[in-house]
């Protein structure tokens, strides 16, 4: 087997090999080694891409013998991403400009391919790639990303850059011709709350969550199987040492198996109910009392979460399986959506107006 590549340091020399093609090797099934050239940032969702055989091996059954080597190529865009200051469409810093160099900007596309061609056309590559990969983390709630986009849609969306983390998106529009309307959500921090979140203007938060979750306190979802990145698992964005929760009754059936791609990781098999089997990768530490064979309850936190293995940003990579097919947690656990508090109304009121007047004026949904 050949040697883990060293992904981050030739990426921060190369802005350029960060969007061509990056392989990763990525573990072994049945003893077989191979590649998979698809990290976040390496690859536009371009339809095409997502029906190409090539990647198959990514979501092709496993060997039965090892159902669950799951490793995980979408962890979080690295809060560390270089910005270089010399891309080209980052703005100029205050004092050679009227305008700050930081502070919201508008971005305003229609769609005529994949989505990131056109958001790289307008804001250039160093941003495109990113911005779209958040911008996607709120579409994917509304639609199928890539697959539900149809030319003449319309995105636009209320966004910071920022130097070394990737692009803060305050508010997103998204104009549906398959749906015929108009889908819209504004980023708010309500009051005594740890993470500011999308909401919709019923008030009603975009993101759902899992009832019973892998992990409460996250800052976000990074990655879903809705996505159409051919990523097995749910990546919950989340401080190092958050706890990990069991999702259902049942029995720790492995520990830190494969641990250079998973990194401290356990496997639970459910006791009973529907069989399945929940993995929980990329742990900060593991108790050395959780052993094997354990038997854990639903809701009980047996782990933290962490950045261990191949791994790019704190996170959690929770994936559900049922034999050796990966289902998706949004469609196996009961799910809810958190409401804005009444006394948040009024503020989030001020950010939606803040935000729908950087927008250029909402276009009719239509064929
Ligand atoms: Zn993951």
């Amino acid at each position: 087997m050949p040697d883990m590549p060293v992904l981050g340091e030739s990426e921060k020399k190369s802005p350029i090999a960060q969007v061509a093609v990056i392989a990763a090797i990525v573990g072994t099934v049945a003893g077989l080694g191979y590649w998979v050239t698809h990290r976040p940032g390496s690859t536009p969702p371009e339809p095409v891409a997502e029906v190409a055989p090539a990647a198959a091996p990514v979501d092709a059954a496993p060997a039965a013998s090892a159902p669950s080597v799951a490793i995980d190529q979408q962890a979080p865009i690295a809060n560390a991403l270089p910005m270089p200051s010399a891309a080209p469409a980052m703005p100029l810093p205050p004092a050679m400009e009227g305008k700050p160099r930081s502070g919201p900007q508008t971005l305003s596309v229609s769609i005529t391919g994949p989505m990131e061609t056109a958001i790289v056309g307008q804001v250039g590559r160093e941003l495109g790639g990113p911005l779209t990969q958040v911008i996607n983390r709120s579409l994917v709630w509304w639609v199928k990303v890539p697959g539900d986009l149809l030319k003449g849609d319309s995105l636009s969306a209320v966004y910071e850059a920022r130097e070394g983390q990737e692009p803060l998106v305050h508010a997103v529009r998204f104009t549906s011709r398959k749906f015929g309307k108009t889908f819209e959500a504004f980023r708010y921090q309500g009051k005594g709350e740890a993470h500011a979140k999308f909401f919709q203007l019923d008030g009603s938060s975009l993101e759902e969550h899992l009832t019973d979750a892998p992990i409460n306190d996250y800052e976000q979802i990074t990655s879903l199987l809705r996505d159409g990145r051919r990523h097995k698992g749910v990546d919950f964005k989340a401080p190092v040492g958050t706890p990990v929760r069991a999702t259902f009754d049942g029995v720790i059936a492995r520990k830190n198996w494969n641990f250079r791609g998973n990194g401290n990781s356990i496997e639970l098999q459910e006791s009973g109910g529907q069989g399945r089997t929940a993995l929980y990768l990329h742990l900060s530490e593991i108790p050395k009392s959780v052993k094997v064979g354990d038997t854990v309850k639903r809701g009980q936190p047996f782990a933290k979460s962490g950045n261990t293995g191949h791994s790019f940003a704190p996170h959690l990579h929770y994936q559900l399986m049922k034999g050796s097919t990966v289902i998706d947690p949004f469609e196996s656990h009961k799910t809810a959506r958190a409401s804005l508090a009444s006394e948040d109304r009024a503020g989030f009121d001020g950010a939606v107006a803040r935000f729908k007047a950087m927008m250029p004026a909402e276009t009719v949904a239509g064929n």
